[in-house]
C-alpha cells in the first residue's frame, strides 16, 4: 500500500524533482528566477521543459496545459499534446521552452471588461515559476498568468503576484530599519479553510435549481435543522469518511498540505484546512482542492456544493483566509516577540494591519462581494457585512496602554515603552477566541472571515498584501527621516491607535447593537454586492492601487464591469431557473393536486351528501389561492426581467436585479414553501431538503 510519505507531492515538479532532474547550471539559474524573480533565459527554459516532459510523460501524461485563473473566478485549461510530426511520418513527444514560458490561448471569450479589443482578442499567459508544474487527469499544468498583449491583466493571479513583490519591498524597508540585514526576501503566507456541502448525487439530479445555480431557490425547512449542532465535529459517515480518505490522496499527490478535516456546524457540511503556504501557492492550491472536491464527490456519488447559501435557514459556507507574513529567515512577522526591539517591530507590523483594515475597509468588503455571499454576510450566522477587527484583551490592553501611556496591567506594573519594555505573552490559543469577528487575531495570524467558499482566495489577498504594503510604506517614509527613532516609533504606533481604533471591535459581531455602535463609528456596512462594488472606485482606491503598480485605472475599471455584469448574470440565471421550476413543475403539481383533492371531495359527497370535508375543503381552498398568487408573481418576475433589457448601464442594472429581481424571487419563493409546507410529499415535484440535508448515510 501506497504510504502518505510515498504519494505526497508525486504529482509535482518539485524541488526534488528539479534537484534530481536538471543539470546543476540549470537548477541553480531556475532558482534565481523562482527565489530572487530573476529573468529566465530561454536556453534554461528549454532544459527545463526537455526535463518536465521527460517527468510528465514516465507519469503518463500525453498534453500539457496552461494554468490559469480567468476573472471568471475558476480556472481555465486547454490541453496542447506533446506530439510534433517528424518527416518519416512519425512523431516525436516535444515540449520547448518557448512553450513552457508563455501561451498564447484563444482567450476571447474571457471575460476582460473591455480590456481587450476583438482584433487583439488572444491575450497570452506567462509562466508563475513560482508554483511548481503538476500533472492533473495525464496533463502537464504550467501554472501561469494571463495578460493581454498590451500587458493588462486579465486573471486573479497577475495582481495577487505583483501585490506580493510590493509588500516585500516596503517590508524589506521596515525591517532594515530595526536592523534586520539578514532577511532578502518577505512573502504573506495563507491558510485558506473551506467549507463545503455533500449532497446524494440521485437527489441532486432532480433539482434543476442545484444543477443550474449550486443553490435551492425553493425548499420548506425541515422539522430538524442544525438547532442541536450535533453535526459539528460530530462523527464522520461512512460515505463522507470514504470521500474524504480519497481526496486526501488526491490533493497530497498534488503536493496539497490537507491537514484537517471535520463536521461543521450545518448537517451535510464539512470543513477542509491545509498547512498554510506562500500566498500564490495558497490560492493555487485552493482553487485545486474545490475543483478535486467536486470531482471526488461523483465518483462517491455525491456532489460537492461550493455555493456560500445552498440552503436558506441553514448556515452557508466560508472560506477562512489566515494570512501572515514570514521572512526568508523563517521568522513570522505577525508572532509576538521575545526581546523590546522585537516587540516593536511586532506591534509596528501589527499596526500597519490595523490601519489598513480601516482605510480600506471598503475594499475588504468589495474582495469578498458575490451575488452568492450576499446570502451571508449581514445575516445572522456569518460576519456581519461590517468590517471589524478582533485583537482579543491582552493586546487590546497593550494597544491601549500605549495609546493613553498609563500602565498595562502585568505583573510588573510598567508603562509600555515600545523599545524598552517587552511585551507580556501574548497566549497563541488565547481562551477569548472570538469567533464572530471578520478579521481577528489569532495568535501569529490574522484570520479574514467574510469570505464565500466559492470565492477565490487571489483577491482577498491582493487587497490585503497591497493595503499593508501601503501602510509600511507610509511608516518606513516617516521613520527613515526619523532623528530620534525609538520616540518617533512610539508616536507612529500611538497615532495609528488613536486614529484607527474605531476598526477594533471586541464584543460579538452578531449582536444588533453592534451595527448601531458600528454605525456610530462611522464604519461601512455594505450589505449588498452592488452597494459594496460602488466604492470601488474611490478615489483612496485607485490612488492606491495605481501608486502600487497592481491595476491601472483602466483595469479597475474594467474590473468593475466585470464584477457588476457576473452579479447580474448569476441572479439572472436564478431567476429565469426559478420560473422555469414554477411554470413546469411546481404549479402543474399543485394544481393537479387541487384537482384530485376537488374530485375526492365530490365523491366522498356523492356517498354521503354531509359527509365532513374539511382536511380536503381547506388544503384545496389554501393551496388554489396560493397557486394563483404564485402565477402572478411569477408573470411579474417574467416582466420585470424584460424590462431589464432597455438598461446598459452596469451600476444601474445591479440596482435593478438588487432591488426589483431579487425582491420578486423572494415573493415566488414564500408562496412555493407555504405550498410545500401542505401539499402531499407525494405530489411534490422535488426532493425535500430533509431528504437533501440528511440523505447521505
Ligand atoms: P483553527 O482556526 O481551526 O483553530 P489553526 O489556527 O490551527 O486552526 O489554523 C487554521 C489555519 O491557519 C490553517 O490552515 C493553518 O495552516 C493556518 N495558519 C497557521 N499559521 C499560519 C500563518 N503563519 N500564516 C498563514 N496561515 C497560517
Ligand atoms: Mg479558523
Amino acid at each position: 500500500m501506497d504510504t502518505v510519505t510515498s504519494i505526497f507531492g508525486s504529482m509535482v515538479f518539485d524541488d526534488t524533482v528539479m534537484r534530481a532532474r536538471l543539470p546543476k547550471e540549470t537548477y541553480k539559474a531556475l532558482q534565481r528566477t523562482i527565489k530572487q524573480g530573476k529573468h529566465l533565459d530561454i536556453t534554461v527554459a528549454n532544459v527545463v521543459a526537455n526535463a518536465m516532459k521527460d517527468w510528465a510523460i514516465e507519469k503518463g501524461a500525453t498534453h500539457y496545459t496552461h494554468w490559469f485563473q480567468p476573472m471568471t473566478g475558476i480556472t481555465a485549461e486547454k490541453h496542447d499534446s506533446f506530439i510534433s510530426p517528424t518527416s518519416d511520418g512519425k512523431i516525436i513527444m516535444e515540449f520547448s521552452g518557448k512553450e513552457l514560458i508563455k501561451g498564447e490561448p484563444d482567450a476571447s471569450s474571457f471575460p476582460s471588461g473591455g480590456l481587450r479589443a476583438t482584433f487583439e482578442a488572444r491575450g497570452y499567459t506567462a509562466w508563475d515559476a513560482t508554483s511548481y508544474a503538476f500533472i492533473k487527469d495525464g496533463v502537464l499544468c504550467i501554472p501561469t498568468a494571463f495578460c493581454s498583449y498590451m500587458g493588462e491583466s486579465l486573471d486573479k493571479k497577475t495582481p495577487l503576484l505583483r501585490s506580493m513583490e510590493t509588500i516585500n519591498r516596503q517590508a524589506l524597508r521596515i525591517l532594515k530599519l530595526f536592523g534586520n540585514t539578514d532577511v532578502t526576501h518577505i512573502n504573506t503566507t495563507v491558510g485558506p479553510e473551506q467549507e463545503y456541502f455533500l449532497v446524494d448525487k440521485d437527489l441532486f439530479d432532480k433539482r434543476k435549481d442545484l444543477i443550474y445555480t449550486g443553490r435551492t431557490l425553493f425548499g420548506a425547512r425541515p422539522p430538524k435543522g442544525q438547532e442541536l449542532d450535533d453535526h459539528y465535529f460530530g462523527t464522520i459517515k461512512p460515505r463522507v469518511a470514504a470521500f474524504m480518505k480519497e481526496l486526501n490522496d488526491e490533493l497530497w499527490k498534488l503536493g496539497i498540505l490537507a491537514k484537517t478535516e471535520h463536521n461543521e456546524v450545518a448537517p451535510a457540511q464539512h470543513e477542509l484546512a491545509p498547512i498554510f503556504t506562500t500566498t500564490n501557492i495558497a490560492a493555487d492550491h485552493n482553487q485545486l482542492t474545490m475543483e478535486i472536491m467536486q470531482k471526488v464527490a461523483k465518483k462517491h456519488g455525491m456532489v460537492c456544493l461550493l455555493h456560500e447559501k445552498p440552503f436558506a435557514g441553514v448556515n452557508g459556507s466560508g472560506k477562512h483566509n489566515n494570512w501572515s507574513i514570514s521572512t526568508d529567515t523563517g521568522v513570522n512577522l505577525l508572532e509576538p516577540g521575545e526581546t523590546p526591539s522585537e516587540n516593536a517591530q511586532f506591534l509596528l507590523f501589527l499596526c500597519a494591519v490595523i490601519k489598513a483594515v480601516d482605510e480600506y475597509q471598503e475594499l475588504l468588503r468589495i474582495s469578498v462581494a458575490s451575488a452568492g455571499n450576499d446570502h451571508r454576510l449581514g445575516a445572522n450566522e456569518a460576519p456581519p457585512a461590517i468590517v471589524s477587527m478582533f485583537l482579543g484583551d491582552e493586546l487590546n490592553g497593550i494597544l491601549k496602554s500605549i495609546e493613553e501611556e498609563t500602565q498595562y496591567d502585568s505583573k510588573e506594573k510598567e508603562f509600555m515603552k515600545i523599545g524598552v519594555h517587552t511585551l507580556p505573552t501574548i497566549p497563541k490559543d488565547s481562551t477569548d477566541r472570538n469567533r464572530t469577528s471578520p478579521f481577528a487575531f489569532t495568535g501569529n495570524k490574522f484570520e479574514f472571515r467574510m469570505l464565500g467558499s466559492a470565492s477565490s482566495v487571489s483577491d482577498v489577498n491582493t487587497i490585503l498584501n497591497t493595503a499593508v504594503a501601503e501602510e509600511l510604506k507610509y511608516f518606513a517614509e516617516e521613520l527613515e527621516k526619523a532623528r530620534d527613532f525609538e520616540s518617533e516609533l512610539h508616536d507612529l504606533i500611538k497615532e495609528t491607535i488613536q486614529k484607527h481604533k474605531r476598526i477594533i471591535f471586541n464584543g460579538n459581531g452578531y449582536d444588533n447593537s453592534w451595527v448601531e455602535e458600528a454605525e456610530k463609528r462611522g464604519l461601512a456596512n455594505l450589505k449588498t454586492t452592488p452597494d459594496a462594488l460602488k466604492h470601488l472606485m474611490d478615489t483612496k482606491n485607485v490612488l492606491l492601487f495605481t501608486g502600487h503598480r497592481i491595476f491601472s485605472k483602466e483595469e479597475l475599471s474594467a474590473r468593475y464591469d466585470i464584477m457588476m455584469e457576473n452579479y447580474c448574470k448569476v441572479i439572472n440565471i436564478e431567476a429565469l431557473t426559478m420560473l422555469d421550476m414554477a411554470r413546469k413543475d411546481i404549479l402543474p403539481a399543485m394544481s393537479d393536486y387541487c384537482k384530485e383533492l376537488a374530485e375526492t371531495i365530490s365523491s366522498k359527497k356523492s356517498v354521503c351528501a354531509d359527509i365532513d370535508c374539511t382536511y380536503e375543503q381547506e388544503t384545496l381552498t389554501n393551496l388554489s389561492s396560493l397557486v394563483s398568487a404564485m402565477y402572478k408573481q411569477v408573470n411579474k418576475l417574467d416582466e420585470d426581467l424584460i424590462k431589464i433589457k432597455s438598461t446598459e448601464d452596469v451600476t444601474e442594472m445591479g440596482d435593478y436585479y438588487k432591488n426589483t429581481i431579487l425582491s420578486d424571487m423572494t415573493a415566488i419563493r414564500i408562496s412555493s414553501d407555504m405550498m410545500e409546507t401542505i401539499a402531499s410529499s407525494e405530489k411534490w415535484p422535488y426532493p425535500s431538503y430533509g431528504e437533501l440535508l440528511f440523505g447521505v448515510r
